[in-house]
């Protein structure tokens, strides 16, 4: 992912109206107050739901604002959980994920991140190192919290997702998330996906977690119940067997009760021995026989069973305790006295059997699931009668346990001479007060859990990774069209290419009617482009046209067709220059027509202009070189510059002017023919005679004048080329 350039940073905090620490006061009180209620969720687990406000706050403010968001939400969590591990792992978490969120990154995969590659692990550690419970459950709190967090990072996103608008408000100062299409695509889908399975597979696996727990708890109780029953009903028979034999042996004489009790013995085998006492106590009898002679003389008086059933005149069982005498067993004993038959309430002494407690460990046997199922049975004081062997639990010690208690979990035992173990356990109590305990370790029902997670963590990664894979695709299709029409359009409008090329792709409907749309639009420019290109050809040419008609205009007389009087006086400098530079001679030429005003008053101004139009033609014809200028000077007058000319040419183009405009018969539209005459007034000189046609002007005009007083119709002509002035 690409970072978005902090460049408008400044904008956000210069607009901003709220304070960031209010702000994140404020997440921190909501987020403490609803860390300070935590939900139970699975056994084991609550969810920590404050949390989700350390999220808005990493999504808006700096990562020092989001620590302190953190830390106050934290706060309940280390009075909840008795250790203050909370604020490292979330405040690290804020701090991380703010600062990523910072550099252009989503803070949902911030946090994913972050809870990968640090918090779980810093969390298994923190556990391994003995904060916690014990070292078992380090990869169930890691995991657990990795959990967590992404269910809160979810809660959170959503949050922040459905009040985008107020988020990116005035007071936030990240910078906004300018993503391609394709990325914000991704991040939407992920979010989805990870709502959606998060809720969805914990909810399946809290039933499944709580099914497997409740079966983990009736079976125990069953078989401490069945368990409880059973050894109640082997009791029952040994003591039934112990006072039938006492009932026989009462009724049969002394020199008998050898047999009979070996008979006894034969018939119960859950004795390991059994044994007959006078009323002094003395063993007398015993079966196997030969444990008498084992022994030698023995006397019972110190002990329970021979003292209670004396006493009590009643059937007895003891506690558990360690044989003597008849070995070193192990044992309880049932014990009852032998009445005399003729005198019932004289007790002859007592029978006795030592019960096998082996038989329990035989009867216990039971499995659940995989492990073994774990019985410790105790007599009425809590020693131990029997234990499972793999707990090397010695009989007759105290079954020294301790309780958890816990609301949320099934309560445990731990035993005390096995300090870091946990039993899940039920006890029953059986009707000689012994009590049956099956435990289970605990582990095991930790265990189903830890695999639940592990199984729905990595199903949700890989979830994550395949619908990252598809949001990727899917964002492609739609933007490699369209980045296929821009630059399609930009081909065209640059002119590489003519026509478009067709979508290469399937894309979706909307985008080929854009394309549709766009290609239209594109041609109808390019068509209204091309007509205006002509229309604007056309327009300059028109334009060209009538820029050289007033360029001609500006130098030529719209009526006559000679030079106009601007031509003359701009031109003029430059054919002088280049005369005198040849040090040739230059004419300088006044025309005027005769009575000019007499012929328009006759025939009217249109016959004149007729007149003058002719008249301008036969002048030009008469000066027709590339050097000459023949100009309209105003009204009737006309002006000839003529260089390289020698006196005697000019004269003679002058009269030969002259004849010919008198000649001239111009017919007006009544029919009339139109004659007329002009007078000439010239001066010819060599050209740097003057620099200014104003001088030249002047001679010609005077001469013009002279030919008007000597009776129009003539030519004057003064010759400046030699010392003295002469005229024809
Ligand atoms: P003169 O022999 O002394 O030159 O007499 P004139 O009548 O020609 O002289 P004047 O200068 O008094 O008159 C010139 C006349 O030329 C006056 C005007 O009506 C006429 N004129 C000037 N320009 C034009 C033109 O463009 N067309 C026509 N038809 N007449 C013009
Ligand atoms: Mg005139
Ligand atoms: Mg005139």
């Amino acid at each position: 992912m690409t970072a978005v350039p902090n460049t408008s940073t400044q904008e956000y905090t210069t607009e901003r109206s709220f304070q960031p620490i209010w702000v994140a006061l404020l997440l921190g009180v909501l987020g403490a107050t609803l860390n300070t209620f935590t939900f139970p969720f699975l056994p084991e687990v609550e969810l920590i739901l404050g949390n989700a406000m350390v999220i808005i706050a990493a999504m808006c403010l700096k990562p020092q604002w989001a620590l302190l968001t953190a830390l106050m939400t934290a706060t309940p969590l280390y009075f909840t959980w008795g250790h203050p591990f909370a604020f490292l792992t979330f405040g690290l978490e804020a701090l991380t994920i703010a600062y990523l969120r910072g550099r252009g990154v989503y803070v949902l995969f911030a946090d994913i991140a972050y809870w990968c590659v640090i918090g779980m692990p810093l969390t298994g550690l923190i556990v391994w190192l003995g904060v916690d419970q014990g070292t078992v459950y380090w990869l169930f709190i890691a995991l657990k919290q990795g959990f967590n967090a992404i269910i809160y990072g979810t809660i959170g996103c959503l949050i922040a997702f459905l009040l985008s608008d107020r988020l990116n408000a005035s007071w936030s100062q990240q910078p906004p998330l300018k993503r391609k299409l394709k990325h914000q695509l991704n991040y939407a889908i992920v979010l989805m996906t990870t709502m959606a399975l998060t809720s969805t597979t914990l909810f399946i696996s809290r039933d499944l977690i709580v099914k497997a727990q409740n079966i983990i708890e009736t079976t125990l109780e069953d078989r401490s119940e069945k368990f409880a029953e059973m050894i109640d009903i082997s009791l029952k028979n040994q003591k039934s067997a112990i006072a039938l034999a006492a009932q026989w042996l009462s009724a049969v004489p002394a020199s008998q009760w050898q047999t009979s009790l070996e008979q006894v013995h034969q018939s119960y085998s859950g004795f390991i021995t059994m044994l007959i006492t006078n009323s002094n106590a003395d063993v007398i009898h015993a079966s196997p026989q030969h444990l008498l002679s084992l022994s030698g003389d023995m006397n019972v008086a110190d002990r329970d069973y021979f003292q209670q059933a004396m006493l009590t005149q009643s059937l007895y069982m003891s506690p558990v305790f360690k044989g003597r005498g008849f070995g070193t067993d192990t044992i309880v004993a049932i014990s009852t006295p032998i009445f005399d038959v003729r005198q019932p309430t004289n007790a002859l002494g007592i029978v006795e059997g030592s019960v096998d407690l082996s038989f329990i460990g035989r009867l216990t046997q039971a499995k659940l699931g995989a492990e073994t199922l774990k019985v410790v049975v105790t007599d009425q004081h809590d020693n131990i009668i029997y234990a499972h062997p793999s707990l090397n639990l010695e009989p007759l010690y105290l079954f020294d346990v301790q309780r958890v208690v816990d609301s949320s979990i099934q309560d445990r035992l731990i035993v005390e001479t096995l300090p870091n173990k946990q039993f899940a356990y039920a006890q029953s109590t059986a009707s000689s007060g012994w009590k049956v305990y099956t435990l289970v370790d605990y582990q095991l029902t930790i265990r189903e859990i830890e695999r639940e997670y592990l199984v729905i963590f990595f199903s949700l990664m890989l979830t994550l990774l395949l619908t990252s894979l598809i949001a990727h695709r899917f964002g492609s299709r739609i933007t490699r069209p369209l980045r296929f029409i821009m630059k399609q359009v930009n081909k065209y409008d640059n002119k590489a290419i003519t026509e478009f090329t067709p979508l290469y792709q399937v894309a979706a409907i909307e985008i080929e009617q854009l394309y549709e749309e766009l290609k239209s639009n594109k041609r109808s420019v390019k068509e209204h482009q091309q007509q205006l290109e002509i229309k604007v050809q056309e327009r300059t040419q028109e334009l060209n046209q009538a820029n050289q008609q007033l360029k001609a205009q500006a130098r030529i007389d719209g009526l006559t067709k000679v030079y106009n009087r601007h031509y003359l006086d701009s031109h003029f400098e430059l054919m002088q220059k280049a005369a005198q530079r040849s040090d040739a001679n230059m004419a300088v030429v006044m025309l005027d027509l005769d009575h000019f005003k007499r012929l328009n008053d006759t025939y009217g101004h249109l016959t004149g202009d007729k007149v003058l139009v002719a008249v301008a033609a036969l002048i030009r014809q008469a000066f027709s070189r590339e050097t000459d200028i023949v100009a309209r000077f105003g009204g009737e007058e006309f002006v000839i510059v003529a260089p390289y000319i020698s006196p005697v040419a000019l004269t003679d183009k002058l009269e030969a002017l002259r004849c010919s405009i008198a000649a001239l018969a111009v017919t007006d539209a009544s029919g009339n023919t139109i004659n007329t005459s002009s007078s000439f007034g010239a001066v010819i000189a060599q050209a740097k005679f003057a620099v200014n046609i104003v001088d030249w002007v002047k001679v010609a005009d005077a001469c013009l004048y002279q030919a008007k007083d000597n009776g129009r119709n003539r030519v004057v002509i003064r010759d400046r080329t030699v010392a003295d002035d002469t005229s024809s």
